[in-house]
């Protein structure tokens, strides 16, 4: 099969042209800046493709070489559009480097020496091809089992560019034609297989991140940023789980703000907003980065932590501290704000749902103690596991009387 060089190159820029204008509307629509870069990258390609194929042999050396920039600064978007998508500010001089490369060898060596000068620009195209996979590849976020389309492409785009290089050198050493010939071709192919190949890297890409804000979105509470009560409950799943594996207990937290709904009545729902804001932020000051807490109520929070009931009670005492003292004002009026506290503490397989519940207990004891005040559950709560063991032993022997929790109030424990 004979391939007709012209056919190709017109392909080439046709697939390249229309998959440019494709990613600029897309990138518009989305408001992502990386299929800017993307998209001009395409259409800088394709007008050096379509240059190269209409006029050929036309253009003069000056605007050959202007081309021949133009393409490697194709490449260069490419790789700063992996950049960008990934947060990254381009890299300009990176950019500029390879045309500048490519300018200055052709400018320096003698015009026989047209395979050394095929070899540098092939080497160009493949540099810029392992920066676009390292830069995908050094995005870890997401398992590499899924992510290997997206650095196969440009490492197979680079090592088709210097096959044919090698495999000429291999085959018929020192035949410059014969090296050119093979090259030309295997460039078009590969181009238009590339631009495709990309562009469906780039929205594997974009609809990953997609699912990945909706996801964020889904777990997040808007007013405060804090976890909603979905976002805590699967974020404290996993806690659970590796404190579990790891064989330590976790203490969970429940917060409910005093006479929230006073606060809201004297000075309005835009002045509750900010209280509940600013409860966020105490909470989250006052805890440890490896704790976990959300928002699973109106004005109800709730904190998971990888530590022993002592150290959860003086966390939450630290909190219930800071929210009376924190001296917020309304139009020049204080506001009193307090919270109540329900602690409880569990071994290490205790499930989330048992351990709120026994939080939650505590909360409301709070409550009926005069709130203001952080309340423990006494025992540690069983784990559904063991309450299923204890029931089943219980029902081969004489009933036992149930223990009722015995709540301990903080100033009880002497914290
Ligand atoms: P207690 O001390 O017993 O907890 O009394 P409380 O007033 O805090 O509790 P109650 O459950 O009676 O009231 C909670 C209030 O929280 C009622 C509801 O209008 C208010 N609320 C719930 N969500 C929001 C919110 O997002 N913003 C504001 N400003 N208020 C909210
Ligand atoms: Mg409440
Ligand atoms: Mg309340």
């Amino acid at each position: 099969m004979s391939l007709d060089l012209s056919t190709l190159y017109l392909v080439a820029t046709l697939v390249c042209g229309l998959l440019g204008g494709m990613l600029l509307y897309f990138g518009r629509q989305e408001n992502i800046p990386a299929l800017d870069w993307w998209g001009y990258a395409y259409l800088l390609g394709a007008t050096a493709v379509a240059s190269w194929a209409l006029l050929g042999p036309m253009l003069g050396d000056t605007l050959a070489l202007c081309l021949d920039a133009i393409g490697f600064v194709a490449c260069g978007m490419m790789w700063n559009a992996a950049r960008v998508f990934h947060g990254r500010t381009p890299n300009w001089p990176g950019l500029f480097l390879g045309p500048i490369a490519w300018v200055a060898a052709v400018m320096s060596l003698p015009v026989e020496a047209s395979a050394l000068r095929v070899t540098i620009g092939a080497a160009i195209v493949a540099a810029y091809a392992v920066l676009t996979a390292s830069q995908l590849a050094a995005e870890r976020r997401k398992a590499m089992r899924r992510r290997w389309p997206t650095m196969l492409v440009p490492l197979l785009h680079g090592a088709v560019l210097l096959l044919p290089i090698l495999l000429a050198d291999l085959l018929r050493p020192h035949d410059e034609t014969f090296i050119g010939s093979i090259w030309v071709t295997v460039f078009a192919i590969e181009l238009v297989l590339y631009a495709v190949g990309t562009v469906f890297v780039i929205f594997m890409l974009v609809s990953e991140r997609t699912v990945r804000a909706h996801k964020a979105a889904a777990s997040i509470d808007p007013l405060t940023g804090m976890f909603n009560r979905r976002g805590f409950s699967e974020a404290t799943a996993r806690m659970i789980e590796r404190e579990a594996a790891a064989g330590r207990p976790v203490s969970v937290m429940i917060f409910d703000i005093d006479f929230f709904k006073s606060i809201n009545d004297r000075f309005g729902h835009p002045a509750g907003d900010e209280v509940l804001k600013l409860f966020a932020v105490i909470v989250t000051n006052n805890l440890r980065i490896t704790d976990l807490c959300g928002r699973i109520g109106g004005e109800e929070f709730a904190a998971l932590l990888p530590c022993t009931m002592d150290e959860a009670l003086h966390a939450a005492e630290r909190v219930r501290e800071a929210f009376e003292t924190c001296g917020i004002a309304v139009d020049d009026a204080p506001v009193a704000t307090t919270v109540s506290i329900g602690v409880a503490s569990g071994p290490a397989n205790t499930e989330l749902d048992v351990l709120l519940a026994a939080a939650d207990t505590a909360l409301y004891q709070a409550k009926r103690g005069g709130r203001n005040r952080v309340v423990a559950t006494a025992e540690e709560p069983l784990s559904l596991l063991d309450t299923r063991r204890k029931s089943a032993v219980g029902s081969d022997h004489p009933r036992q009387p149930v223990v009722v929790q015995r709540m301990v109030a903080m100033n009880e424990i002497g914290a």
